[in-house]
C-alpha cells in the first residue's frame, strides 16, 4: 500500500500518518521531520534547509527528492509506505512518477484555513524529546511544560502566526494543485471530525 497523505499544514496529517502506519504496518515518511533532524544536527544541507522552513518557504524541490529517494530505498519500505507532505509540487509528484514509484491512493485531509489557524497558533513541542501539546486539544498536564522532560515548552519557528499565513498561501499555490494532479487517487476525508473518525474514514476509503 503506497498512500501520499495531502492536506494543508496543520490539518493533521502527521497524526493521522502515525495512525494509519500503525494500522496497515508501514512506515510513515514525513520529509518535514527529515528536514527537521537533519536542521538539528546542524550539517550544511541542515543550515540550508533552515533558511526555507523558517521563512515558511519550501525546501528546492531537487533537495527533498533526493532525500526521499534515499529514504524509499530502505528496506522497511517494499510493502509500502505513507508519505506524509511529500509530494508538496507538482514537480515532486513527476519525480516520483518518472522514477517508476506508483501511488495507489491520495488521502486529502480537508480542513479550512481559519481552523488551521487557530490549530496551528496553539502548538507547542518540546526542545528535549519533541512531543508535540496543542494548548486547546492536547494539554500537558501542567501548562507550558512537557509531561515527560519537564522542560518548558517552545513554538516552533514556522508555527508563528505571520509564517502561518505565509505557509497556508504556499499550500494553496503549490500544493493544492496536486489535488487535480491525483484526482483518479484521490481520497477526500473531513479533517475536522475526531482523530478516531479521520482514521476510520481514512481506512475505509484506501482498503477500497
Ligand atoms: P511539515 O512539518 O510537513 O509542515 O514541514 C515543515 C517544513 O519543511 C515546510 O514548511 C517546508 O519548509 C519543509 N518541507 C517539508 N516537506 C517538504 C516538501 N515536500 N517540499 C519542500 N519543502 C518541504
Amino acid at each position: 500500500m503506497k498512500l501520499i497523505f495531502l492536506g494543508a499544514p496543520g490539518a493533521g496529517k502527521g497524526t493521522q500518518a502515525a495512525r494509519i502506519s500503525a494500522a496497515l504496518a508501514v512506515p510513515a515518511i514525513s520529509t518535514g521531520d527529515i528536514i527537521r533532524s537533519a536542521i538539528k544536527e546542524g550539517t550544511p544541507l541542515g543550515l540550508e534547509f533552515k533558511r526555507y522552513t523558517d521563512a515558511g518557504c519550501l525546501v528546492p524541490d531537487d533537495l527533498v527528492n533526493a532525500l526521499v529517494k534515499e529514504r524509499l530505498s530502505k528496506p522497511d519500505c517494499v510493502n509500502g509506505f505513507i508519505l506524509d507532505g511529500f509530494p508538496r509540487t507538482i514537480e515532486q509528484a513527476k519525480f516520483l512518477d518518472e522514477n517508476g514509484i506508483e501511488i495507489d491512493r491520495v488521502v486529502d485531509i480537508e480542513v479550512s484555513d481559519d481552523t488551521i489557524v487557530k490549530r496551528m497558533g496553539g502548538r507547542r513541542f518540546c526542545p528535549r524529546c519533541q512531543r508535540t501539546y496543542h494548548v486547546l486539544y492536547n494539554k500537558p498536564a501542567e501548562e507550558g511544560i512537557c509531561d515527560t522532560c519537564k522542560v518548558e515548552l517552545c513554538i516552533r519557528e514556522d508555527d508563528k502566526p505571520e509564517t502561518v499565513l505565509h505557509r497556508l498561501s504556499v499550500y494553496h499555490e503549490q500544493t493544492e494543485p496536486l489535488i487535480a494532479y491525483y484526482e483518479k487517487k484521490l481520497c477526500p476525508v473531513d479533517g475536522t471530525k475526531s482523530p478516531e473518525e479521520i482514521t476510520e474514514k481514512i481506512l475505509e476509503k484506501v482498503r477500497v
